[in-house]
């Protein structure tokens, strides 16, 4: 078992340049749902990302603090120069396991089994930076291997992060989580255009049109269990906020089987919000597993 202590320096140097170690170590670091790794170290509590804000309220990890960093999807403030924009953003240039990727067929094998244990929530939305949050009362959780984390919120990104041979889906969807020991863990849905989704129309319904301060929809619940996907067969690998400051140590399970929305609804996000999409990164050496 690795320890909390030295796991990532293990981790990291296996990935650089010995594929059977890092093969063996992923596979164990999912089998044996391996100790939490440390937090990354140099991401700031706040204005960085949204994500990062969630989690740094859920845990307090040691953080690079940088609240009037600016960054955007375009232009001098876009993907191609956050590592410029403030010294906390490093990684997004010099990381080695950033995300979104590409993801081809994974190598299958068996990997510890989802166990979704989400709950419905009042609806709480908060348009920050640049895209809609919907923050959650960290009453649902998500277990695999000895591993159990707890959904903190969730976000769209159009088009999607994630690709599948190349191919984008106009949406995906991210449910952030984290664990008590200070690990995260995104789970990412593609969004199809298709059938209309109830449980989706909550936050459709009431999508804020101006960055301002988070807002509880009266009366109404989300639920997010019905977000998912039946199918929870995925592929699994290892990467990154895709937000500055692109901290690393994220564990992914993007779902293979996509869910679906109006193609009305997926035209309204986008006018919003489209565009908020970093582009591919580089897998290198990772592996991407799949219990397809
Ligand atoms: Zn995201």
């Amino acid at each position: 078992m690795l320890t909390a202590t030295n796991s990532r320096p293990i981790h990291r140097s296996c990935w650089k340049g010995w594929l059977p170690c890092a093969v063996t170590v992923f596979g164990l670091w999912w089998m044996a749902g391996c100790t939490p790794m440390d937090p990354p170290q140099d991401e700031p509590a706040g204005g960085g990302t949204e994500v990062q804000e969630e989690v740094s309220q859920a845990q307090q990890p040691k953080t690079c603090q940088d609240p009037d960093a600016r960054w955007s999807y375009q232009g001098a403030t876009g993907p191609d120069h956050w590592s410029e924009l403030s010294r906390c953003f490093g990684l997004c240039d010099a990381g080695d396991e950033q995300s979104p990727i590409d993801l081809e067929i994974g190598t299958s094998s068996p990997l510890p089994q989802l166990s979704f244990a989400y709950r419905p929530a009042p609806l709480r939305l908060h348009h920050k930076d640049h895209t809609v949050t919907v923050e959650h009362d960290s009453k649902s959780a998500l277990d695999f291997g000895e591993m159990s984390f707890r959904l903190r919120q969730l976000h769209f990104h159009a088009p999607s992060e994630h690709t599948r041979q190349g191919e984008e889906s106009p949406l995906e969807m991210h449910l952030v989580h984290s664990s008590t020991g200070g690990s995260l863990a995104v789970v990412a849905v593609f969004i199809e255009p298709g059938e209309d989704n109830v449980a989706l129309a909550g936050i459709w319904n009431h999508l804020p049109t101006i960055p301002g301060d988070p807002f509880e929809v009266p009366e109404t619940d989300i639920d997010t269990a019905a977000l998912l996907p039946a199918s929870k067969a995925s592929y699994r690998y290892s990467g990154s906020l895709t937000t500055p400051p692109c901290g690393e140590d994220v564990r992914w399970i993007v779902l293979a089987e996509a869910i679906t929305l109006s193609q009305e609804k997926i035209d309204a996000f986008t006018a919003l919000y489209g565009g908020n999409r970093r582009p591919i990164q580089p897998r290198g050496a990772r592996q991407v597993l799949s219990d397809l």
